[in-house]
């Protein structure tokens, strides 16, 4: 019985906030307005330095990755400078960022085949991101972006969810949610729509307790728990 008012709670938000291709060019200048200083928090100031920042963000914060390339940076600046110490050096010199074996191993095969195959340079486009060791698609996604080619959108933890809870997609494979939101998502905002989505994850939308009275979008969110139904209400207070 409380499955069966909850089913038509959901199907009844659904209705109310209306099909998700009416509601995203809202969605996306509403978080606009609201989060106009999203954009990465790692800090870069070359190609090849986001790249290694990128890298490196595995598993870890930004702002610890921040803490690490600080230094490194000042030490390593070209491919070559990779190459040029022992591979425990390097892997003394990322530490703090964890996984710091496989993500040695992964940044010195990378910088070897950057100077193999592409003259020392990043490359630009998905399909050639992907093939260096250690860059998976959103790695791959997140450079593109940022250097201002975004072929498809970064899907993280946050961009999940709050997708889901938009109901934006009803998938949970990354590589799923990024095709729904491919679709949907303008071409023109494929760069700001995860930062978007991530800064708002962590400001508003958190994973355990969603902000929903204070949130822009709750008029358009099927998730939305402000001013429930007294379906709804009811079948909470059973529940708890
Ligand atoms: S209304 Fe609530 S669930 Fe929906 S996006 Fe806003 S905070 Fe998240």
């Amino acid at each position: 019985m409380i499955a069966a008012v909850a089913r038509s709670y959901v199907q009844e938000a659904r209705r109310r906030v209306g099909p998700k291709r009416e509601r995203i060019r809202q969605i996306v200048e509403r978080l606009a307005v609201e989060h106009a200083d999203a954009a990465i928090a790692l800090r870069f100031r070359t190609p090849l330095e986001l790249l290694v920042a990128v890298m490196l963000s595995a598993q870890t914060t930004d702002a610890n990755v921040n803490r690490v390339t600080a230094a490194l940076f000042e030490k390593y600046r070209r491919p070559e400078d990779y190459l040029a110490v022992p591979q425990e050096e390097l892997e003394r010199d990322i530490f703090a960022t964890g996984f710091y074996r496989q993500k040695a191993r992964s940044l010195r095969g990378t910088m070897r085949m950057l100077l193999e195959e592409y003259d020392g340079e990043v490359p630009r486009t998905l399909p050639e991101l992907v093939r260096l060791p250690g860059v998976a698609r959103k790695t791959a996604n997140v450079v593109a972006a940022e250097l201002g080619h975004p072929q498809g959108i970064v899907v993280d933890t946050h961009v999940r969810r709050l997708s889901q809870r938009l109901g934006l997609t009803r998938q949970e494979d990354p590589v799923k949610i990024e095709r729904d939101l491919m679709r949907l998502v303008p071409r023109a905002d494929w760069a700001r729509f995860p930062h978007l989505l991530i800064w708002h994850g962590r400001r508003v939308c958190d994973a355990r307790r969603p902000r929903c009275e204070e949130c822009v979008l709750a008029d358009l969110c099927p998730s939305s728990r402000v001013r429930p139904p007294a379906g709804l209400a009811a079948a909470e207070r059973t529940l708890s």
